[in-house]
C-alpha cells in the first residue's frame, strides 16, 4: 500500500534559478581552515545553492576519523557568515538533530547507514516534530525501495513536507565498476510513485572514484534528477575520509561547464522505461559474471581435486550427459539449440584449459 506524501515545491526551500541545482562541499569538516576554503572556492559556482559537510561521520570501524561534532558547527555558521551559501549536515540521532537547530543549520539530510534503521528514523522524525526544516533522506545501503519510502513517510509524518530524496546507489554487486551500484530503476520508479518529490543524486558515493563522477552527473540530469550533491574538497587527496571521490571547487566548475542540459520531453516516461530495461539487463549481466566466476572457481577445485586422485581431465560420458541437459533445460526456456551448443561449447573449453594449467603446474600437495 503506497501512502501519500505531502510535499512543498523544491524552489520554497532552495532557489535553483533555472540552473542545475548542485549541493556540494566536503565529505567531513575537518578544519576552520578547510571547511572555509572549500566554501569560498563553492560560492563562486553560480549553481551551488547549499553546503554540505559531515560533522558526525558514521565510520564502518572504530578509532577512525568521526567528525569535530559542535565544534564543526561553528564553521559551518562561518561559511553562512562569509559567503551567503546554506548549509547542510548530516544527522544520525535527535542529539544531532538538536545540536544542528541550534546552530541554524539549514538543512539535514539522514545517511543510509540510519536509514536502514526504521527505529532510528522515527526518533529523528520525533525530535523533528513542530519543527520547519527541509530534510533530505538518503537511500538505505540495501536495494530496498519500501525502506526508503517508509523513513520518508515517516519524517512527512511528523509534519515535514519540505522534503526530498538522495539517491547515493546501493551496497550490492561487490564487484561492479562503482562504490555503490546506481540501480537507476529504484529512484526511477520513486519518482513514479511521487512525482511531486525532489530526488537528487549523490555521483560520489555510486562513483567512489573521481574518474566515473561527470559521467554519473550526466546520466542523473538525462534522468532528470532535481539536482546532485558532490563531494568537493580544496585539497582532495589530503581528505580524511572519502579521498579518492572528492574533487576540488575548480573540479567541479568544470564538470559542471561539460554537462549537457537537455530539455525535459514529455518522453520521460519513454526514457524511464527504456532505463528500467537497461538497468535490469546491467543487472543480470553483472550477475551472470559473477556467477560463471563462481563457476570456474569450482572448477578450479575440481581440477585440484582431480589431480590429487590421478583422475584425467576429460570425462566424455559427463561431458555428453552436460551437453544434453543443458540444451533440454535451454529449449525448454525457449532458447536457441544452436546458440546454446556454442556458448556451453565455450564455457567447457574454458574449464578444460584452467583444469590443464592445474595439471600442469607443480604445486600440487600430492607431488
Ligand atoms: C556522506 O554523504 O558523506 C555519507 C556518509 O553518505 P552515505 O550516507 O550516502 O554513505
Ligand atoms: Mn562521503
Amino acid at each position: 500500500m503506497i501512502g501519500k506524501l505531502l510535499i512543498n515545491p523544491l524552489d520554497t526551500w532552495l532557489k535553483t534559478d533555472n540552473q542545475p541545482l548542485i549541493i556540494s562541499g566536503p565529505c567531513s569538516a575537518e578544519s576552520e581552515e578547510q571547511v572555509l576554503e572549500t566554501a569560498h572556492g563553492l560560492a563562486k559556482i553560480d549553481a551551488v545553492k547549499l553546503f554540505r559537510a559531515g560533522v558526525w561521520k558514521p565510520r564502518t570501524r572504530p578509532n577512525m576519523f568521526e567528525g569535530h561534532g559542535e565544534k564543526a558547527l561553528k564553521w559551518l555558521q562561518l561559511v553562512k557568515r562569509e559567503t551567503g551559501l546554506k548549509t547542510t549536515v548530516e544527522v544520525a540521532n535527535p542529539k544531532h538533530v538538536e545540536l544542528a537547530l541550534r546552530y541554524d543549520i539549514d538543512v539535514i539530510w539522514i545517511g543510509a547507514r540510519t536509514v536502514v534503521n526504521p527505529f532510528s528514523v522515527q526518533e529523528i522524525a520525533d525530535t523533528l516534530k513542530g519543527v520547519d526544516i527541509p530534510v533530505m533522506v538518503k537511500n538505505p545501503l540495501n536495494p530496498d525501495l519500501s525502506l526508503w519510502i517508509g523513513a520518508l513517510e515517516r519524517i512527512n509524518e511528523a509534519g515535514i513536507t519540505k522534503l526530498a530524496a538522495i539517491h547515493r546507489g546501493f551496497d550490492f554487486f561487490k564487484k561492479s565498476a562503482f562504490r555503490n551500484a546506481p540501480m537507476w530503476e529504484i529512484p526511477i520508479e520513486l519518482k513514479r510513485l511521487y512525482p511531486s518529490l525532489p530526488i537528487f543524486t549523490d555521483p560520489s558515493h555510486i562513483a567512489g572514484k573521481r574518474s566515473l563522477l561527470a559521467e554519473i552527473t550526466q546520466k542523473a540530469f538525462d534522468l532528470e534528477s532535481d539536482g546532485i550533491m558532490i563531494e568537493t574538497h580544496y585539497q582532495p587527496d589530503k581528505a580524511l575520509t572519502d579521498a579518492k571521490q572528492q574533487i576540488t571547487p575548480e573540479a567541479l566548475q568544470i564538470l559542471i561547464n561539460n554537462l549537457i542540459i537537455r530539455e525535459r520531453t514529455a518522453d520521460f516516461a519513454f526514457e524511464s522505461k527504456l532505463e528500467e530495461y537497461r538497468s535490469e539487463i546491467d543487472r543480470l549481466d553483472a550477475e551472470m559474471i559473477q556467477i560463471l566466476a563462481r563457476r570456474f572457481d569450482i572448477i578450479d577445485s575440481l581440477g585440484n581435486y582431480k589431480k590429487e586422485n590421478n583422475i584425467t581431465i576429460l570425462q566424455l560420458k559427463r561431458w555428453s550427459n552436460i551437453l544434453q541437459e543443458r540444451l533440454e533445460n535451454g529449449k525448454n526456456l525457449g532458447m536457441d539449440a544452436e546458440f546454446l551448443i556454442k556458448i556451453l561449447e565455450l564455457i567447457h573449453k574454458e574449464s578444460i584449459a584452467r583444469q590443464t594449467r592445474i595439471f600442469g603446474s607443480t604445486s600440487s600437495p600430492t607431488e
